[in-house]
Parts: structure tokens; sequence; C-alpha cells
């Protein structure tokens, strides 16, 4: 993968994901968006949607971002069914973006998790 033309961390694991620099299990990939499976996955469909730019986190968007954040909004749902999150709305999906440390955000580049697949989960 590369990211030449966005902005990057270069001590931002998820940014090392998006250059090539870390190995990840990627799903999707075009020119803004990136979606990998999570390594440590809480259910069935476990994977991150996340923007190429380094942004740290949705305190971090504005109206500059709003055709990234449609896009990346519309193809959630999308890559779900397509790793197998069954169809709404006897399955479906959960959405998760941790914003901030009482957020629960661990990794401060903006990812918003998609999670699914049949009862019961490991968490969640
Ligand atoms: P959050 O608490 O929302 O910041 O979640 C960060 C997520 O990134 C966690 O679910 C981790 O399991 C996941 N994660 C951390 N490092 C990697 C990695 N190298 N590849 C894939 N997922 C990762
Ligand atoms: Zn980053």
């Amino acid at each position: 993968m590369t990211s030449a033309s966005h902005a990057h961390d270069p001590d931002c694991i998820f940014c090392k994901i998006i250059a090539g620099q870390i190995p990840s299990k990627t799903i999707h990939e075009d020119d803004d968006l990136v979606a990998f499976h999570d390594i440590a996955p809480w259910a069935p469909v476990h994977f991150l949607l996340v923007p190429k730019a380094h942004i740290a986190s949705m305190a971090q968007v504005g109206p500059e971002h709003e055709r990234l954040m449609g896009r990346l909004m519309t193809l959630a749902p999308r890559l779900a069914l397509e790793q197998g999150c069954n169809p709404y709305p006897e399955g479906g999906f959960r959405i998760m973006v941790n914003t901030g440390a009482e957020g629960g955000q661990e990794v401060h580049h903006l990812h918003v998790h998609v999670m699914g697949g049949p009862r019961p989960w490991l968490r969640g």
C-alpha cells in the first residue's frame, strides 16, 4: 500500500499499515480508505475501516472531511456483507468509533470498527 499523498505520522501504527511497513489482512483499498481485519477480533467479522490520511480521531473531523466520511460510512455496509455479516434485519452489524481516552480509543488514527456475524461474540 502507498500513502505518499496523504498526511502521515511516522509513529502511528495504522499509518505504518497503510504504508505497507506492518503487515495486515487487507480487505479493501482505494485512493482514500483502507480496511483490514482487526488483530484481536471481538466478533466473527471484525474489521477496521480507516482513512489513509492521518486524522487522529473523530474529534478532528471537520467540514473538509464530509466527502471522506460519507464515503467511509457508505462503504462500511457493503464491506460488512462481503465479509460475511448476515443481512439486515436478522443479521446486521455494529459500527463503533472510539474517540479519546474516555471514549476508549487506543490507536490515535481515526478508525471505524465494523463487527458482525452470529452471536455470541467474545465482547460487545
Ligand atoms: P481502539 O480502542 O478503537 O483504538 O481500537 C484499536 C483496535 O486496533 C483494537 O481493536 C486492536 O485490536 C486493533 N489493532 C491494534 N493493532 C493492530 C494491528 N497491527 N492490526 C490490526 N488491528 C490492530
Ligand atoms: Zn496514522
